[in-house]
C-alpha cells in the first residue's frame, strides 16, 4: 500500500487569434459560443514515440471565459507580473480583439518505485501520528513522450486558419496533481497488488476500495468516469455476494 502512485503528465500551449478575422470566417453566431471542448486521441498509442508507444489525450478548449480568472491569468501567467496600464491594456485586448484557444495534454504516467506515499519519519500531524508524505518523481520514459504530444498539439494550433497571431507553450512535461491514482492497485497476485480483481483487499476480508487508488496506471485520460464505472461494477459484485449469502446482512 502506498506504492505505484500515479498522477497524469501535463502539457499545455495557447494560440491567440484575431477576433475580427475569426468572426469573418465563422460568423457572429459562431463567435458567441463560450465552449470548444474537442478531444483527440491520435497519440493515445503511437509507435513513433519509440520505447514508450503510449501517449494520452489532447483536450482543446477556449481559454476560460470567467472575467476574474482571465484578469488574474493575464496578470500572473507571463514570465513577469504585469499591472497598471499594461494590465488594463492586455485585458482590453483579450476581451475585445483576441480569442485564446488552448490544449491540455493528459499523458500516461507510468507507475514506478520513485513515486509513492509513505509516513514521514520526523513530521507528525495534529494527533501526533506520523504524517503522510508524497514523493513524486516521473518515470524517465514519460517526459519525452509528453513533449512530443505538446509539439503535436502546437502543430494543430498552428495549422488553423485564419492563422493565430502567436502560439506559445506553457508546460511541456508537468504533473497534474489533481488527477491521482494507484497506491492500492488491483491485481491477481497478492505479492504485487493490494486488491483483487473485484477491488476486495487480499488481506482484509470484505474490505473494498473503489476510489482511484485501485488503478494500476493513469490511463492517459482524466480518469473520473473510469473510477465511477469501476465503483458500479464493484457494487454489483458485492450485491451478488449478498444474494449468495457470502456476506451477512
Ligand atoms: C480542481 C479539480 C478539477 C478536476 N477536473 C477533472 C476533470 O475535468 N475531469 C476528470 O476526470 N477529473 C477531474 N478531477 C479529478 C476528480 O475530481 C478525481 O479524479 C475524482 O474525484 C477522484 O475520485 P476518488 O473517488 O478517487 O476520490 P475523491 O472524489 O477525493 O473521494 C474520496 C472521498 O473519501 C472521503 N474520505 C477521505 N478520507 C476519509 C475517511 N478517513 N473516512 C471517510 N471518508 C473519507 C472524502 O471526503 C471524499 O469524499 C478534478 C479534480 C480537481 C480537484
Amino acid at each position: 500500500m502506498g506504492r505505484n502512485l500515479t498522477f497524469s503528465t501535463f502539457g499545455k500551449a495557447t494560440a491567440v487569434f484575431d477576433r475580427a478575422e475569426l468572426a469573418e470566417k465563422v460568423g457572429k453566431e459562431g463567435m458567441g459560443l463560450p465552449f470548444l471542448l474537442r478531444s483527440i486521441q491520435d497519440d493515445y498509442f503511437n509507435e513513433r514515440f519509440g520505447t514508450l508507444p503510449k501517449g494520452g489525450t489532447h483536450n482543446f478548449l477556449l481559454h476560460h471565459p470567467n472575467l476574474i480568472n482571465a484578469a488574474v491569468r493575464l496578470a500572473m501567467d507571463s514570465k513577469y507580473s504585469v499591472w497598471g496600464s499594461e494590465l488594463k491594456e492586455s485585458i482590453r485586448r483579450y476581451f475585445r480583439e483576441e480569442l485564446w484557444m488552448e490544449f491540455e495534454v493528459f499523458g500516461e504516467f507510468l507507475p514506478h518505485s520513485g513515486c509513492y506515499v509513505d509516513l514521514d519519519p520526523t513530521h507528525k500531524d495534529k494527533w501526533q501520528l506520523p504524517a503522510a508524505r508524497i514523493t513524486n518523481r516521473h518515470h524517465p520514459l514519460i517526459d519525452p513522450v509528453n513533449k512530443l504530444m505538446v509539439r503535436r498539439g502546437m502543430d494543430v494550433l498552428e495549422a488553423i486558419r485564419p492563422k493565430a497571431k502567436k502560439v506559445f507553450p506553457w508546460a511541456w512535461a508537468n504533473t497534474t496533481y489533481h488527477l491521482q491514482h494507484g497506491t492500492c492497485r488491483f491485481g491477481t497476485d497478492p505479492e504485487r497488488s493490494v486488491l483483487d480483481a473485484n477491488c476486495q483487499s487480499h488481506e482484509v476480508k470484505n474490505l473494498y476500495v473503489t476510489d482511484g487508488s485501485f488503478m494500476p496506471s493513469s490511463l492517459g485520460v482524466p480518469a473520473t468516469a473510469t473510477i465511477i464505472s469501476n465503483s458500479l461494477r464493484v457494487a454489483y459484485s458485492i450485491r451478488e455476494r449478498f444474494i449468495k449469502r457470502e456476506i451477512d446482512g
